[in-house]
């Protein structure tokens, strides 16, 4: 710890943002760069903590918290106050394949856990964490590491996420020979088609680490469904050993009245086509607008927030985003000594920038749509709304209750339909026998990664459900282990 009194000397600042009115007219990132005094200045916050939580993760309030990979907080936080930024670099990709994809999108966990944070504004470990990867590359430091050794092995990953990314390159590494399959037109699974371009650039960010694990040895094939353009068996006969991380696509449908209207969309239809359109810079017959349009999204995650910023960035007219669940507090409850950063009620890009243009936080808490209303041409105009209260059903489960009189009928000529993801899709899983979870995810135990089936491992939000680019990143990087082991019989893979 370089410098004991830094939490004392220097507040938590972040980097400058364009504001929301100037950014809303283009798709790249908005952070604007700090001076690098400035992050020293952040760095010299971390207390180097005698049980450093957000490195080690503990369970707060009933939840994991801390980093899902146990980046070496303390150390780069140090290293980068002492202006050691290629030091911090080495440390962080000790346990991050991709600090420039969590230091972009990561929730941030470990600020949540920050003991700084019981008494002051934690440490900006992911902005720390953003620099120190971006100076990496500026500076050319992050080249191609091809193993010296290959072992003969062959090993197929389905889906190039982050924990099919993550499990190519650590497998890489141990000198297998990786050939990575993805149905989608380019590599990179959500962070490529899920997140927009403005939270996460496609050309300087994703393909560039994509580019460079292609330069370390990996194969990508693209545009290519395993389970229909190739067949599953294949796979078995032609690769030692099989690593599945499809993802968890299949989207959760609101089967109201009216559901069959034009104008109703999935959220990641919408998104999908727009990444499409801003990186081709052109559209297709799949693009979806927003423009001039009354647009209602119904779900409030981060799925629901990239459909607010895409609307827009089209120009829509206005914007409603419904969230069946209460407003989070804007403060930590008395009895929680713990910093609640970052579950702490904020507004998100998306929701910056609508209510710079409109005026009004766009979000409706605690409400639900009973009917989407159609014109005489099926095309939708309107969504009727009510509020609702949480209850108990006799079997004690949380449901919500509408509560009558409450209801609303909204303008909308776009409805976005975000209300998460229910496992995989299938086919793929059945065409190759393998067991499901009660929550119809690929069956395989955290920390082995195993199927019914030996040899074939699965990863990432397919086995945990839908979750977060750290631990898909967590879950690549065990996968790879396990998967190395059972090749070789044992692995010095972490
Ligand atoms: P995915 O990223 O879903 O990748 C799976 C890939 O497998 C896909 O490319 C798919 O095309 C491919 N595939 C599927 N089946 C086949 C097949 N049969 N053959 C070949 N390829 C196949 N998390 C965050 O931490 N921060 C965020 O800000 C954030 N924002 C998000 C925004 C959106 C819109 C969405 C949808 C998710 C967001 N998430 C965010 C969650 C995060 O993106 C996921 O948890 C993470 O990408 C999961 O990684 P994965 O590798 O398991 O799967």
């Amino acid at each position: 710890m370089g410098k004991p009194t830094g939490f004392i000397e220097y507040i938590r600042e972040l980097p400058s943002e364009q504001p929301p009115r100037d950014r809303v007219r283009h798709w790249d990132e908005f952070h604007l760069p700090m001076p690098e005094e400035n992050l020293r200045n952040q760095g010299a916050r971390c207390m180097d903590c005698g049980t450093p939580f957000c490195h080690t993760g503990t369970v707060i309030s009933g939840m994991a918290s801390g980093c899902p990979i146990n980046n070496l907080i303390p150390e780069w936080n140090d290293l980068v106050y002492r202006g050691l930024w290629r030091e911090a670099l080495d440390r962080l990709h000790k346990t991050n394949n991709f600090p420039e994809f969590t230091g972009r999108v990561c929730p941030a966990p470990c600020e949540g856990s920050c003991v700084l944070g019981i008494n002051n504004p934690p440490v900006t470990i992911k902005n720390i964490e953003h620099a120190i990867v971006d100076k990496g590359w500026e500076e050319g430091w992050i080249v191609a590491e091809p193993p010296t050794q290959r072992t003969g092995k062959k090993v197929a990953v389905i889906g190039s996420g982050p924990a099919g990314l993550a499990a190519a390159a650590q497998l890489n590494k141990a000198g297998h020979g990786v050939t990575v399959y993805e149905r989608a037109d380019r590599p990179g699974g959500l962070l490529m088609y899920g997140i927009p371009n403005m939270k996460l650039d496609k050309e300087d960010a994703v393909l560039r680490r994509i580019n460079l694990l292609k330069a370390e040895g990996i194969t990508f094939v693209c545009n290519t469904e395993v389970g229909k353009d190739l067949p599953a068996e294949n796979l078995l006969s032609d690769f030692d050993s099989v690593v599945l991380a499809i993802g968890a696509t299949k989207p959760r449908d609101l089967p109201i009245e009216g559901r069959h209207l034009t104008g109703i969309h999935f959220a990641m239809d919408f998104l999908t086509a727009n990444t499409q359109a801003v990186l081709n810079k052109s559209t297709n017959e799949n693009f979806i607008s927003a423009e001039g349009k009354d647009v209602v999204i119904i779900g409030g995650g981060d799925t629901g927030t990239d459909c607010v910023g895409t609307s827009m960035r089209h120009g829509c007219q206005s914007l409603v985003q419904l969230e069946i669940l209460p407003k989070p507090p804007s403060e930590r409850s008395l009895d929680n000594p713990w910093p609640e950063w970052p579950k702490v009620y904020r507004m998100d890009y998306g929701q910056e920038e609508a209510a710079a243009t409109f005026g009004d936080d766009p979000r409706g808490y605690l409400t639900t749509a009973t009917k989407f209303e159609g014109d005489e041409h099926g095309q939708v105009k309107a969504v009727h709304t009510v509020q609702v209260k949480w209850g108990k059903n006799d079997k004690g489960q949380f449901i919500p209750q509408q509560i009558p009189g409450t209801e609303q009928v909204l303008p909308a000529q776009l409805v976005l339909l975000a209300m998460g993801f229910l496992g995989p899709e299938q086919p793929l899983a059945d065409a190759l026998g393998l067991d499901r979870d009660p929550r119809s995810n690929i069956k395989a135990e955290h920390e082995n990664y195993t199927t019914c089936i030996p040899g074939v491992f699965a990863a990432g939000d397919c086995r945990r459900g839908q979750s977060l680019v750290v631990w898909a990143i967590n879950e690549g990087r065990g996968v790879a282990r396990e998967c190395d082991r059972y090749l070789m019989g044992s692995t010095h893979l972490p």
